[in-house]
């Protein structure tokens, strides 16, 4: 009963569009070239506002910027305690404006406001008082040398650092690279995704109030192949850290290779399983495996798309899930009881509706959903196909929405091998109540995160990234912290020493 994109179910009023041009050496600048271009809400396809487009010229004036903020400025010379100061300060501004943010992700990208609001939002302030925490104890090693000499090491910022992100979480994403970047000492060149311009820009000049130096962070909106190639190629870039897609993730590196053999991180796509045993409570897992590839309408890499069920329960599984996503709320992401806003764009959601087609022609059998939502903007049911294959493309591609492959397995064994069986190895979900069962297949299965009884087992501490073609580099942690730094060996010789 909820009408797509209407705004009377909304509970909140449109924010009002402060920052829109490029934010260089800590002023908000128009791009070199004067272009814009537009953003819009996936609620209804119309256009929220034209964004500054930038472009070579503009990352070079932003690099430039960070290079001498780097190599001169006060950020990476002050102690660790100052830059977490700052970083507190920031955390706190970004408490102060919580439900404008909220609201500016919601109309940019289609997130629930509500979620923005109690997760995507805090958890950024959470993020950079973690790493705030961290800056002042970023520790080399004393060496225990096997001649008469001293040596440690120093683990140094990296230098310049490149971030190029995606839409589906603009301010996870945002801080999940600039927070651990900021706390190393680095300075860099922000690259948001061109769907998701707005929060970025907000970001920004919070960290000129909180007190980060003109040039350490700087926000460059524009295309990939355009703003973004300038980042993975530029010379004077000495790290880029990645979120998005195989495929550019392989762009981003071959360019990384060519120009100055940066080192980069990457974070890519996933197909993720979670693995439902006999054991398990039904109402528990099908509930988990719903959030688990629903949430977020499915735009999310560690989205649980595959969905193996032992034989003894799949058939109640298949049936709670129907359920479940029949009453699962698609509407305006400013409705409070609304779980399932539009997918991000035009593109995303063809995308999205050509995979379901494809789903059924390979003969999967669709439970629920399989089309799109409403009349008017990017919105699609909750879709689960049952009795899926894996060598069906449904079962095999990152599809990034609503669409579930229900599959039945007999054995650990056998789930093990099915779960295993793809090219990537972000995440995965066990549900169980038989502590063999969980840690036998936790230590089979190749992926960066194993969620027991769990699922989206985030945490700031939690190291987060993948194995094979899901990308390489770990963020969250101490280990997405040392991402931003290198390590230096110092050794001097000591004479005359009885040691
Ligand atoms: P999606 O295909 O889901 O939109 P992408 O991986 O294409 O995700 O995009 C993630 C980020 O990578 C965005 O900021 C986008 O602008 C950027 N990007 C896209 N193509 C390139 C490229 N050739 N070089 C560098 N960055 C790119």
């Amino acid at each position: 009963d909820i009408s797509n994109g209407s705004s009377e179910s909304c509970t909140f009023k449109m924010p009002e569009i402060k920052f829109t041009k490029l934010f260089i050496n800590g002023e908000f600048v128009d791009a070199t070239s004067g272009k814009s271009f537009e953003t819009i809400d996936p609620r209804n396809g119309e256009v929220i506002t034209r964004v500054a487009e930038g472009d070579k010229e503009d990352i070079d004036l932003a690099v430039k910027a960070a290079r001498e903020a780097f190599d001169h400025g006060p950020w990476p010379r002050m102690s660790g305690y100052a830059r977490g100061r700052i970083m507190m300060k920031f955390a706190d501004l970004i408490e102060e404006h919580v439900e404008e943010l909220a609201a500016l992700d919601s109309i940019d990208a289609g997130k629930l406001f509500t979620m923005g609001k109690i997760l995507d939002i805090p958890g950024a302030s959470h993020c950079l008082r973690y790493y705030a925490g961290a800056a002042d104890k970023i520790h080399g090693q004393t060496l225990k040398m096997s001649r008469a000499m001293q040596g440690y090491t120093l683990r140094e910022p990296i230098g310049v650092v490149g971030h190029i992100i995606p839409w589906n979480y603009p301010t996870t994403m945002f801080f999940l690279k600039v927070a651990p970047a900021l706390a190393a000492g680095c300075t860099m060149v922000v690259k948001p995704a061109e769907q998701t311009p707005l929060s970025a820009l907000f970001y920004a000049h919070l960290s000129k109030l909180a007190g980060v130096p003109d040039g350490v962070l700087n926000v460059v909106n524009g295309f990939g192949e355009t703003a973004g190639a300038a980042v993975a190629s530029h010379m004077d870039i000495d790290k880029i850290s990645f979120t998005g897609s195989a495929e550019v993730g392989r762009l981003i590196m071959q360019a990384a290779a060519t120009s100055n053999l940066k080192p980069v991180s990457l974070e890519l796509g996933g197909k993720s399983p979670l693995i439902i045993f006999d054991d398990a409570d039904v109402e528990v897992a099908a509930e988990l495996a719903l959030q688990g590839c629903m949430f977020n309408k499915g735009e999310i890499c560690v989205a649980s798309t595959r969905i193996l069920v032992q034989e003894g329960i799949y058939e109640e599984v298949a049936k709670k899930l129907t359920e479940k996503a029949k009453s699962w709320v698609v509407g305006d992401p400013f409705d409070p009881r609304v779980q399932q806003g539009p997918q991000v764009d035009k593109k995303q959601f063809e995308r999205v509706l050509s995979y379901i087609r494809k789903g059924k022609e390979e003969g999967a059998e669709l439970l629920v959903g399989g089309e799109a939502h409403g009349e008017q903007g990017y919105y699609i049911c909750p879709t689960i196909f049952s009795d899926v294959k894996d060598d069906m493309q449904i079962a095999k591609d990152e599809i990034f929405g609503p669409v579930m492959s229900l599959m039945k397995f007999k054995t650990i064994d056998e789930a093990i091998k099915r779960a295993n069986a793809t090219k990537y190895g972000l995440a995965a979900g066990i549900v169980t109540k038989n502590l063999d069962i969980a840690n036998t297949v936790s230590r089979s299965i190749r992926a960066g995160s194993i969620w027991i009884n769990c699922y989206f087992g985030f945490d700031d501490d939690a190291p987060f990234g993948g194995y094979k073609m899901s990308g390489f580099g770990r963020e969250h942690g101490l280990d997405g912290l040392y991402m931003y730094t290198q390590v230096k060996s110092v050794v001097t010789p000591i004479y005359n020493s009885p040691w």
